[in-house]
């Protein structure tokens, strides 16, 4: 049932950020507070306004008319990481993610229809929309970052302090650089199944994961392999659009998500799958976001065709999302094939918000791990909390991000582990960085990565 907030409402001209939100989502919340002890922003700062409890209250207020959307308020919702660690923790079933995402995603277009400087900023134009969503365009912008960690000139031009003249985000951004492996090969359109084919499926590649973790998309193609998979690697397939998204571009991550709708014939595989846990919750939340962005009716002026069309676009959408599996919640259910590739490895698990929170994958990946014969998966403490990476977070909240990788970092080092495990690609960029700028030299992995060496019968660098 859809609630309408107060009347008194009616009486805005351009209707408070916020208004297009189902009520009945803000009504869900009963004020208990249970969820304050599993935020990590409220953990951090002690304030109300930075828990979920408070921002509740904050944005129902904004859509009331309550309160005004001033720069304090604002500065609350976007110390959000959207990571969902309430969600989890709610007895009451409140979606926060289907409050605080069309919230902001809503507060940056006004912020850009306002020609507010730093919302169509520089950064945004040519790193985060020019330059992360091309898995291409990145392979060719870190060849020389590449280069220069291999001639060690990144540590020299740290040394010399020339790093400090660029730009704050460009400092970030070079500081969260890891280690880059040598470029691999492209994958190929298809790969065979070993031995007898028991499922088809199709692999996404994504884009930053694509230019910068090459290494474990071959390893997550084997692995599937190993397992019986038939995987096709769609060659039309784009950005997930998590970042447009999450950002306040809607338009564009609309049509992303229906390029992807197009690249993958999903009535011809059994599963599309991802290794990414931020871009799998995004491809699976496809069909919420069509009707969030494209509501039936708002198509246009009403026009039954566009009803139409905006059905059929909703319906190709959530066709898809259905098809969505994260490459562990995939294995486990098909039935692991048990590697045999000893790894005397003692190791632990962060869990990634996107995984755990977003998706409630937890036991998966774990499951796989203790199948690799040799490693001891230690648990971690503050395992679900999050590391502070959150997709672009690290670059534009960056004293909350290292806050949290330190608290991270910390609760990693008392397990004396050799390697730490983690299923998203921003986690593990955070999580290198900590390592690295601490001193410590702790291999940072995906799942697939440690089963794929076990299937293969080898050693990660960390033990040769
Ligand atoms: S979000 Fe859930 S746990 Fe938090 S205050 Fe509201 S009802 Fe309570
Ligand atoms: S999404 Fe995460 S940071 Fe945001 S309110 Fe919920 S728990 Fe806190």
């Amino acid at each position: 049932m859809t609630i309408s907030p107060p009347a008194s409402n009616q009486s805005f001209v351009v209707p408070p950020v916020g208004s297009q939100i189902d009520y009945g989502y803000f009504m869900n919340c009963v004020h208990c507070g249970l969820c304050t002890s599993a935020c990590p922003t409220y953990l951090e700062t002690g304030n109300e306004n930075d828990s979920p409890r408070g921002r509740i209250y904050l944005m129902r207020g904004v859509v009331d008319g309550r309160i005004d959307l001033t720069d304090t308020v604002k500065h609350h919702l976007e110390l959000c990481l959207d990571c969902r660690a309430c969600e989890t923790a709610c007895p009451s079933g409140v979606q926060y993610g289907r409050l605080i995402e069309p919230f902001r995603v809503e507060m940056q277009q006004r912020e850009l229809a306002a020609g507010d400087s730093q919302a169509n900023g520089w950064f945004q134009k040519f790193i985060l929309y020019g330059l992360f969503p091309y898995a291409n365009r990145l392979r060719w912008a870190l060849a020389p970052a590449r280069w220069a960690q291999r001639l060690g000139l990144d540590r020299l031009a740290d040394g010399l302090g020339v790093t400090r003249l660029l730009p704050k985000q460009l400092q970030r951004m070079q500081a969260l650089l890891p280690k880059l492996p040598s470029p691999t090969p492209r994958l190929p359109e298809v790969l065979s199944p070993v031995g007898k084919r028991r499922a088809r499926v199709a692999l996404f590649t994504g884009c930053v994961a694509d230019a910068m973790f090459g290494p474990t998309n071959w390893a997550t193609a084997r692995v599937l392999q190993h397992n019986g998979c038939e995987v096709i690697v769609p060659r039309n397939q784009v950005c997930c659009g998590a970042i447009h998204y999450h950002s306040g571009a809607g338009e564009p991550a609309l049509q992303l998500a229906q390029q992807n709708a197009a690249a993958f014939n999903v009535d011809d595989v059994d599963a599309v799958i991802i290794n990414v846990a931020g871009c799998g919750s995004m491809l699976k939340d496809y069909g919420h976001v069509a009707h969030e962005l494209a509501p039936v009716g708002h198509v246009s002026n009403v026009p039954s065709q566009h009803e139409h069309v905006g059905n059929v676009l909703h319906e190709r959408l959530d066709k898809f999302a259905h098809k969505v599996k994260d490459v562990s919640e995939f294995l486990m259910s098909l039935g692991p094939i048990k590697p045999t590739g000893e790894i005397k490895l003692r190791a632990t698990y962060h869990d990634a918000c996107h995984l755990c929170h977003a998706q409630k994958i937890r036991e998966q990946p774990r499951d796989l791990l203790s199948l690799v014969p040799g490693l001891e998966l230690v648990p971690l403490a503050e395992s679900e909390i999050c590391c502070g990476a959150a997709g672009s977070y690290n670059l534009t909240q960056p004293e909350m991000a290292a806050q949290l990788g330190r608290r991270k970092l910390e609760n990693i080092l008392k397990t004396n582990a050799q390697a730490v495990i983690t299923g998203n690609a921003g986690c593990s960029l955070q999580l290198q960085m900590q390592l690295r700028q601490s001193g410590h030299d702790i291999w940072v992995a995906h799942p697939m990565d440690v089963l794929d060496l076990s299937y293969r019968q080898q050693q990660p660098a960390c033990l040769r």
